[in-house]
């Protein structure tokens, strides 16, 4: 038996984090993951690091909501039919939070981590040798429809709270910041402050080396073989029995399954998305990720070509791939500005878990000691990894948190 501080399970952003940061104060930290870390959505992102995103995502509260989500949801969330029953304790949930305050408790627990959540990132990118892949180019949102662009003051608000700097933009704003674009007459703001990265699975596995080359240990195994000891937790790697006084989960949409076994369940759904990257039209360039809120779909520049997000969709991780998934957004995306021909012949889907209020679940299991969570959340959680992991060590070894970790606390959704 092999022995550690901490067994952290998962080596997407979330898990690759906790660890860098748990190492940097003294733990014996050793990585599990069933296959080799940052290729689950820490890849199959947008690689935005949000400065927005201050309120949770709108779910569908009633039966004509939820129905036309199933049917037509022209750009917004679709849900799968088929996993409805099992997202229904989802959903309710996040009525709930929203019936009792979650948009205004979201806003102010989100600010303090995206405050710092750049400056986290590019920390570990500096030591990592992975700051080329950053850059401070700014994000722009289009609008095709008024009430969508209404439907962002809720975010415009806490920015002004925080002092995110934001501003509107005209047709002609549009096309000096992106000349490539087809101007076109809609409303569009401009969030300057953020972040983004051309390759979300490059700069996860170059922290996930960095673990390595400080001393870190990183094995594969499943999560599935996790027990309570005497001691601690144990788990089973392909090097043997392993086992650490405390353990983290950092399984993605992974972690509901494992959390069952243990008796835990959580409130939370997973969520798909695809993408598909397209070469660049010669002389055609794109600086920054363009979102167009109401095809539902990110355009961004990344390593490999024009990377396309979008097909949204709340349905169970069993549930088949939708090959068809981007057709729409790919013609909308064609009308914004001239794209080459596409990279993959299928798309590449990632799946996130969706928390009911927003919030990543961070923090100490009740009745189940020394087992710690660290679940990303749906939308951020790319651009917020460097800094939760932060915290995570910090409340782990008893440091004074950065930020009041009560928020992110499982305890909202499991008690003792
Ligand atoms: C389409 C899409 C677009 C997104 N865009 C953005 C964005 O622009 N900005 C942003 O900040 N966030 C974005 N997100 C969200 C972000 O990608 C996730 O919140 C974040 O990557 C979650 O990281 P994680 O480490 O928690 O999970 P993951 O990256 O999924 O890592 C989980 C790890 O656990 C391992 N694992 C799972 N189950 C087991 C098991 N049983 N045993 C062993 N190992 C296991 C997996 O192999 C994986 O390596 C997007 C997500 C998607 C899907």
């Amino acid at each position: 038996m092999r022995n550690h501080d901490v067994i952290v399970l998962g080596g997407g952003i979330s898990g690759v984090c906790a660890a860098l940061h748990l190492q940097a104060r003294g733990m014996r930290v050793l990585l599990v993951d069933r296959a080799a870390p940052g290729d689950e959505a820490s890849r199959a992102n947008a690689g935005i690091l949000a400065r927005d995103g201050f309120s949770p995502v709108d779910w569908p509260v009633t039966a004509g909501e939820i129905l036309s989500r199933v049917m037509r949801p022209a750009g917004r969330i679709r849900l799968d039919l088929r996993s409805l029953p099992a997202a229904l304790p989802f959903l309710r949930a996040a009525h709930m939070a929203v019936q009792t305050g979650a948009a205004a408790r979201t806003g102010r627990a989100i600010a303090p981590l995206q405050a710092i959540a750049a400056g986290e990132h590019l920390a570990l990118a500096r030591a990592a040798s992975a700051l080329r892949f950053f850059r401070r180019t700014g994000w722009i949102k289009i609008y095709r429809r008024q009430a969508s662009y209404e439907a962002s003051e809720q975010d415009r608000h806490f920015a002004r709270i925080f002092g995110v700097p934001y501003t509107d933009l005209s047709a002609a704003d549009l096309v000096r910041l992106e000349p490539h674009l087809v101007s076109f007459d809609h409303a569009g703001l401009y969030w300057p402050d953020t972040q983004s990265v051309s390759s979300p699975g490059g700069v996860t596995k170059a922290y996930a080396r960095l673990f390595r080359e400080r001393g870190g240990e990183t094995e594969m195994g499943k999560a599935e073989t996790l027990v309570a000891t005497r001691d601690g937790w144990s788990v089973r790697t392909t090097r043997g029995e392993a086992e650490g006084r405390r353990a983290v989960i950092a399984l993605g949409a992974g972690a509901p399954g494992v959390l069952a076994r243990l008796g835990v369940e959580l409130p939370v759904a997973t969520m798909r998305g695809y993408h598909r990257h397209f070469r660049a039209v010669s002389g055609v360039t794109l600086s920054r990720p363009i979102t167009d809120i109401d095809n539902g779909y990110t355009l961004t520049p990344m390593e490999r070509g024009l990377r396309l997000v979008g097909g949204h969709e709340l349905t169970r991780v069993d549930r088949p791939v939708r090959e068809t998934a981007l057709l729409r957004a790919g013609a909308a995306a064609r009308a914004l500005m001239p794209i080459g021909a596409q990279v993959e012949e299928v798309p590449i889907p990632g799946v996130r878990l969706c928390m009911p209020d927003g919030l990543p679940v961070m923090g100490q299991v009740p009745a189940l000691p020394g087992l710690w969570l660290a679940l990303g959340n749906e939308r951020s959680s790319f651009g917020l990894g460097a800094a939760m992991g932060r915290l995570l060590a910090e409340t782990m070894t008893g440091a004074r948190p950065f930020a009041d970790p009560a928020p992110y606390s499982p305890v909202r959704f499991i008690s003792d």
